[in-house]
């Protein structure tokens, strides 16, 4: 996987590379078998429809699933409304009382928004804070649900901090009062073992992109006992159990299927493999920059992931184009005009101005000891002469 003179690419949290093996079991469905998989009444369409369900298994068998309970998607972001929406519409449908949804602050974009587009529909959103380390409090979620609530979205890991909540515990407390438990497990999945029955999960949403699959595929588990319902965000042919209509995308599902596999195999190997290249990443910046700090909670935490504040004010957009041979991001989202510091930074404490020197840095599998090596001593060498500027 490395190229000379490629960038060193350090950003695994926005998305992972397409593992080699992927893109060979993906081959033969974009140049051979082009076949609808619902074409179920000629062979090219049964041996697609078959593929499809050889990569379904793969991806339910990742987090102790059955294939019957996944549900193909998009990616992440429309399993997320799916199952966010599809719960919360299906039960007011129901006559349900319930109208409490409740997620956290540092969330996704995808599942903040949808918790607060239901609020239109007369669903009451409550977003509850994080500790500074970046976990729910467990005390503050049984507080929330004291009020009969409908539904509880607390991701795996988060996207930017890299902490991993403690799904069993939150899953243990959202089923004593009879809430239903969703999680966004696009970082977790293929990173932590997650396990649907230990979790007490009845809704997790995954993402091809994220364990080095292919971008545009994702899925939704829906639990089938007990049955939990959802109603469809598409109209359509009804495929998909009818909860998502459209055509199946075969190749980039099989790609999908290939990398739940792998990551089933691999995923724990990654993390220590990973876990060393963090190390040598970190010892290397710690020794070039001083009082560089780590952020949110040190042992809660995926292999890969790095949250880094700089010292001396060096602003975090100025540190990357300094070091344009690597690439890192920071959380910020920015709209036309100006760089808003992270809503997640701000979730955990952190003063606008610590925000704004802050980068996420993300080491994948295939991130190399040197790459990790080189990645910290060009970040170092930037930071030093931004400070040297000033
Ligand atoms: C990437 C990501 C998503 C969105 O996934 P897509 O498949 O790109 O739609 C949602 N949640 C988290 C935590 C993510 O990291």
């Amino acid at each position: 996987m490395t190229r000379p003179n490629r960038p060193i690419y350090l950003d695994n949290h926005a998305t992972t590379p397409l593992d080699p093996r992927v893109l060979a079991a993906m081959r033969p469905w974009w140049e051979e078998n082009f076949a609808n998989p619902h074409s179920v009444e000629h062979a090219m369409g049964r041996e697609a429809e078959a593929a499809v369900e050889t990569a379904r298994g793969h991806v339910s068998e990742l987090i102790g699933a059955s294939a019957s309970e996944i549900i193909l998607t998009s990616g992440a972001t429309e399993a997320n409304n799916l199952a966010i929406k599809g719960a919360a519409r299906f039960a007011a449908g129901q006559g349900s009382e319930r109208r409490r949804i409740i997620t956290v602050a540092t969330e996704h974009k995808c599942v903040l928004e949808s918790v607060r587009d239901l609020a239109a529909e007369g669903f009451e959103p409550v977003v509850l804070p994080v500790r500074p380390d970046g976990l729910l409090d467990l005390d503050v979620l049984r507080h929330a649900l004291e009020v009969p609530t409908l539904l509880v979205s607390v991701m795996a890991v988060n996207n930017e901090i890299g902490v991993v909540q403690d799904l069993a515990a939150i899953g243990a407390l959202v089923k004593a009062a009879g809430a239903l438990f969703h999680s966004d497990a696009a970082q977790g999945c293929g990173r932590i073992p997650l396990d649907v029955e230990e979790l007490r999960l009845d809704l997790l949403s995954i993402s091809g992109h994220k364990i080095y699959g292919p971008k545009g595929i994702g899925a939704l588990y829906v639990r089938r006992r007990p049955r939990v319902r959802l109603a469809p965000l598409f109209s359509g042919g009804g495929q998909e159990r009818g909860l998502r209509s459209g055509t199946l995308a075969t190749p980039l599902i099989v790609g999908f299927g290939e990398a739940a596999r792998i990551a089933g195999i691999e995923g724990l190997l990654d993390a220590g493999r990973i876990a060393g290249q963090r190390e040598v990443f970190l010892t290397r910046l710690r020794a070039e920059v001083p009082g560089i700090r780590v952020n949110a909670s040190q042992e809660h935490r995926v292999a890969g992931n790095t949250n880094l504040t700089f010292p001396g004010g060096v602003d975090a957009q100025a540190l990357m184009a300094a070091a344009p041979e690597v690439c890192v991001s920071t959380g910020s989202a920015c709209s036309s005009a100006a760089v808003e510091p992270s809503y997640v930074l701000a979730a955990i404490g952190l003063p606008e101005a610590e925000a704004r020197s802050t980068l996420r840095v993300g080491i994948g599998r295939f991130t190399s000891p040197a790459e990790a090596e080189q990645g910290a001593a060009l970040l170092a060498a930037a930071w030093q002469r931004l400070v040297e500027q000033d």
